[in-house]
């Protein structure tokens, strides 16, 4: 199909619940090859997107493909995997944005609980008032929705309490950093007790090692991604890694 050709290619990267060892669900991430040209990584293209709009069409696509994609993993036996999307500024605030996610879900014949939104700060904070309705219509419909890169905006925690949002990320440089700096572990630490008094959960991103899973398991956070579990994967091993999983990594 024309979809194989595309110089786009998804990568899906998992989520662990550690608190019982499952698969909570998959991060989509893009990957694209423009032909010849080798690899060029997301940091570099979805600013350039942004900047020429293309990314509403690529955003869309990116929807679309997770929805059917979380679909296949269920009909494989996988049924509460959940897949998340990294949402531009310029996608959220596009007027009917919501009616757009709804059609591709409806035509994809998936459940918005099956998707999570990935928002961050700066782009809330940008018309509070719109984002927290807009939220809301998403919430009551039924999508997850999580704040990405948690700690590295400025949050105004009195509109985080307004906020309809299920999961906080803790963005990887406090991971990263936590075992060597007391203040990285401090905000670990209190970004999981706020999650904790606000009812949202906590996923730390950017885990690489055993003694990162283990710290943050003791200090609440049941979530987690990063390589110490697995790297993205190409679509078509995400499948057999699932099959693979045993519990640990
Ligand atoms: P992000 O949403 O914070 O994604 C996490 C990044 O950390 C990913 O990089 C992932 O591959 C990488 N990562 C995961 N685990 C580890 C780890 O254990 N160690 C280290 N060092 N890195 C880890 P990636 O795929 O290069 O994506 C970079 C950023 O590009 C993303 O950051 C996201 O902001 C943006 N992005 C990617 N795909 C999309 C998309 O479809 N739409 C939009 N709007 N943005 C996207
Ligand atoms: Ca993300
Ligand atoms: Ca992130």
């Amino acid at each position: 199909s024309a979809m194989d050709q595309a110089p786009s290619q998804r990568a899906y990267q998992p989520q662990i619940q550690l608190s019982n060892k499952r698969v909570y669900g998959s991060e989509a991430s893009g990957r694209w090859r423009p032909p010849a040209r080798g690899f060029v990584p997301p940091n570099h293209f979805i600013p350039i997107a942004e900047e020429i709009g293309l990314i509403i069409t690529l955003g869309a696509w990116v929807i679309a493909e997770a929805a059917r994609q979380v679909k296949r993993w269920h009909a494989a036996g996988f049924g509460e995997l959940v897949v998340s999307v990294n949402i531009s500024a310029l996608q959220f605030h596009q007027a009917g944005f919501l009616n757009e996610v709804q059609g591709i879900l409806e035509q994809a014949g998936t459940a918005p609980s099956s998707l999570e939104l990935e928002l961050t700060e700066s782009m809330l904070m940008t018309d509070m008032e719109v984002s927290i309705q807009v939220l809301q219509a998403f919430r009551d419909l039924g999508y997850r929705i999580a704040i990405d890169d948690f700690g590295t905006g400025f949050s105004c925690l009195n509109y985080l309490r307004r906020l309809p949002v299920n999961i906080l990320k803790i963005d990887q440089s406090f991971v990263r950093d936590m075992q060597t700096d007391s203040a990285s572990l401090a905000i670990v630490a209190s970004i999981i007790r706020l999650a904790e008094s606000l009812g949202m959960e906590t996923i730390a991103e950017g885990v690489e090692t055993v003694e990162e899973s283990g710290l943050l398991s003791n200090q609440g956070c049941n979530l987690m991604q990063g390589y110490y579990f697995s790297k993205p994967l190409p679509v078509a091993q995400f499948e057999p890694w699932l099959q693979q999983w045993s519990g640990n990594p």
